[in-house]
């Protein structure tokens, strides 16, 4: 029995953990993760971590130690596969019960996996977890030829990565550009030239039929047109499902995540929910359900959970933003550029240091910052004020954006 149980030990459950007792919560607190390692960063898996420029002990969130001092009881390892709110418990894989007080759900998702033939062969392989992406790299000295399905930022990331070390990629995308689903046309067809100016053979409304195999292990990928591309790995980056069943067994209201108020709060009690699986309403996407899949948002989610069960509470309105690393191209976005009806150039993506902002309804509410930080940094105010700025002013790159904001 703790008084606060967190399940998963990603970014947001981390944070929850150590933003509670920087509020000098001092009541139990146990974190419950299905995975073996102490809490780590999961973006350098599609980065740094896979390009080998970083040890996984550098990508740990805390040191052990850290853990110890501020009595965080960690339960690694252990799956929960059941919530009984009414009896306020949670019980693992082998059947062991855990008491709470108050539990903050906080899972993330599971990769979305193919449901074509052959999607379980050896040798394909998702990018979520330390344990996927160390399968992957110990099959890289006997591979010379990746196709990777999906072209959103993880693909992406790791297409840049393959590369590098010397892989000839393929990258399969279903729909008509890369990043279709989160960013505007301009920066799409940006990434496409890039990806293929450094060597991926970049393929767009590509139609996969199935994984092929001699068996076991992955020999290619067949298209619906019947060619195949003949590879050793196949890397699969098609979005995440977010891992709620528990508790929408256990009758939380939600779909595509657990729905939570603005102070993350479920449908049952006690029972909060934060991360990539907490599906809320966004300031920043005109008050949708949304679930966002960043690092800001489980540091935020946590922090307005650890206010709430602290006598502190607070409504989530966090401008939403996110970054991608390919190549040297540092990508910078702060705000939701969903819906947006225009999308404003400022500076030559020739030069390969550019910003697009987006507009809706003459508003600025995102922006695209290509190795220019400035324009982020600067830009965020923009967005959360949602300031009117003719888009002709928004375009001219030798005006600074903190000189529109007044
Ligand atoms: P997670 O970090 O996924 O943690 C959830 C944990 O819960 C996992 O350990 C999971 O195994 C565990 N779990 C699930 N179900 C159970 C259960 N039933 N019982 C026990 N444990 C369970 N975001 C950015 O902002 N910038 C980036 O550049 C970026 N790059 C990324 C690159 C990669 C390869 C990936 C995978 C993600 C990236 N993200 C990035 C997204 C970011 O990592 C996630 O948004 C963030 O990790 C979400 O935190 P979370 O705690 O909600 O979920």
């Amino acid at each position: 029995q703790y008084d606060i149980v967190i399940v998963g030990a990603g970014h947001a459950g981390a944070q929850a953990a150590i933003a509670l007792r920087q509020r000098k919560f001092d009541g139990t607190i146990a974190l419950i993760g299905d995975e073996p390692e102490l809490p780590y960063e999961r973006p350098p898996l599609s980065k740094e971590y896979l390009a080998q420029d970083k040890q996984f002990e550098r990508i740990l969130l805390r040191p052990a130690a850290f853990w110890d001092e501020k009595q965080v009881a960690m339960i690694p390892g252990t799956r929960i596969v059941s919530v009984d709110p009414a009896a306020h418990q949670v019980t693992s894989q082998d059947g062991e019960t855990i008491g709470y007080g108050t539990l903050i759900w906080a899972t993330g998702g599971a990769p979305r996996r193919l449901t074509c033939a052959g999607h379980d062969l050896t040798g394909v392989h998702a990018v979520r977890t330390r344990a996927d992406v160390d399968r992957l790299m110990g099959e890289l000295p006997t591979t010379r030829r990746v196709v990777v399905i999906g072209g959103g930022y993880i693909g992406l990331e790791a297409a840049a990565v393959l590369t590098k070390l010397g892989k000839q990629v393929v990258l399969l995308e279903a729909l008509p550009r890369v990043l279709a689903r989160v960013a505007g046309e301009p920066l799409s067809r940006f990434y496409e030239a890039e990806h293929r100016a450094h060597g991926v053979e970049v393929r767009l409304d590509a139609r996969v039929d199935c994984i092929v195999g001699d068996g076991a292990r992955v020999t290619g990928v067949r298209m619906a047109d019947g060619e195949t591309l003949s590879c050793e790995m196949v890397i699969v980056g098609i979005g995440i499902i977010p891992a709620v069943e528990p508790l929408l067994a256990a009758g939380a209201e939600g779909g595509n995540g657990v729905a939570v108020d603005a102070q993350c709060r479920t449908s049952l009690p006690h029972v909060l929910a934060i991360g990539d699986c907490a599906l809320h309403a966004n300031r920043f996407a005109d008050g949708a359900s949304i679930r966002l899949e960043s690092v800001q948002n489980a540091n935020d989610q946590a922090t307005i959970v650890a206010k709430a069960l602290t006598g502190a509470a607070e409504d989530y309105e966090a401008v939403p933003w996110f970054w991608s690393n390919q190549y040297d191209l540092k990508l910078q976005t702060v705000g939701l550029s969903t819906g947006h009806d225009e999308a404003v150039l400022r500076g030559d993506p020739a030069t390969r240091s550019f910003s697009l902002v987006y507009l809706k309804q003459g508003r600025v509410i995102a922006l695209d910052c290509v190795n220019a930080t400035k324009d982020y940094v600067q830009g965020r105010a923009l967005v959360v004020a949602g300031a009117a700025i003719p888009a002709d002013r928004l375009g001219d790159a030798g005006v600074p954006l903190k000189e529109l904001a007044a």
